[in-house]
């Protein structure tokens, strides 16, 4: 069974494939409550073409890595490997429960997510019954997680997507990572272009979103000169300087849309994950990353506008 998932996941564009038994999770995991029978967590782990990062990298296309890596992925390349092995799990009589993220619900009641519209959020609906992704995701030994959150896998860093099926089918478990790509180096934290990360790597949701989304002038090729000029602390918001609450994330954010608005509620990142691609260069460099390129990833120093262009 083991081999014929493995087998069926690649053959459906998932990179990377582990198994969690249900032992590694406690006891009021949410898995138990969505489907108390669960005895294995499948994790499949999907790779960010790296080509679409070079867009933002070198500021000449953006909107792809909103489509093609994050849109398309989590609405149709994820599922379809999801529910093929979901099937070929049923049709051998045991029960499979596919659980990938939905971008617009979450657990807590004051937060947002980035890559979607904040008004488009459903916020403490499902509590009780949201798995915690990046935590499940190292159990399965999808990878480990950095210092800023996100899942680092061995062949691909931080440029991974990935989702879960719980299923009551007994599956030999796939070893957890004993963590060595992070080494606490804190550029995840330098290169957010809005300060959304603090010193111990937690991100601040909102500030992120603000950020996401492009508020940052000097690294958004779309920001028009009079940008937010009806706000007191435009400069401040446009240098990445800006220090904001939900209220006045969502006042720049009802202002930010200098690029065409996304499609299904998902944002255009203008950040282009920043955060991700420095983790990813510095891996790089360090040579820890297994799956190998023929040129590394950056190839000039990072442009970058003159804040006085706004002034
Ligand atoms: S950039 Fe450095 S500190 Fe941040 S997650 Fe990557 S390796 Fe860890
Ligand atoms: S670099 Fe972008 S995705 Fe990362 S924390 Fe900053 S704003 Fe958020």
């Amino acid at each position: 069974m083991k081999k014929k998932i493995i087998e069926l996941a690649k053959a459906n564009g998932t990179d990377s494939v582990g198994f969690a038994p249900s032992t590694r999770f406690s006891e009021d995991d949410p898995i138990f409550k969505i489907m108390p029978e669960t005895k294995t967590v499948i994790g499949l782990g999907f790779r960010i073409l790296r080509g679409i990062y070079r867009g933002i990298e070198e500021g000449s296309t953006y909107y792809q890595y909103t489509t093609m890596a994050v849109e398309n992925m989590e609405e149709t390349v994820m599922p379809m490997a999801q529910l093929k092995i979901s099937m070929m799990l049923e049709e051998n009589g045991f029960i499979a429960l596919p659980q990938r993220r939905h971008q617009q619900i979450m657990a807590e009641t004051d937060s947002t997510n980035p890559e979607v519209a904040y008004d488009a959020v459903y916020r403490g609906k499902t509590a009780e019954t949201q798995i915690d992704f990046e935590h499940t995701a190292v159990k399965c030994g999808l990878g480990e997680l950095g210092l800023h959150g996100a899942l680092l896998n061995d062949d691909f860093g931080p440029m991974i997507r990935y989702c879960f099926i719980l299923t009551d089918a007994e599956i030999a478990a796939t070893e957890e990572y004993t963590p060595h790509l992070c080494d606490k180096c804190g550029k995840c934290i330098s290169a957010c272009p809005g300060g959304a990360i603090d010193e111990n790597g937690k991100v601040d949701p909102w500030q992120c979103a603000v950020y996401y989304n492009g508020a940052n002038g000097t690294r958004n090729p779309f920001m028009p000169p009079d940008a937010f000029s009806d706000m007191d602390n435009r400069l401040e918001i446009i240098a990445g300087e800006a220090k904001v609450t939900p209220d006045t994330a969502k006042k720049i954010l009802d202002k930010i849309y200098f690029y065409p608005p996304a499609q299904h509620a998902y944002q255009c990142s203008i950040c282009g994950r920043a955060c991700d691609v420095e983790c990813y260069v510095h891996l790089e460099e360090k040579g820890v990353l297994k799956k190998k390129y023929k040129t590394p990833f950056r190839k000039r120093e990072k442009w970058s506008f003159d804040l006085d262009s706004f002034k």
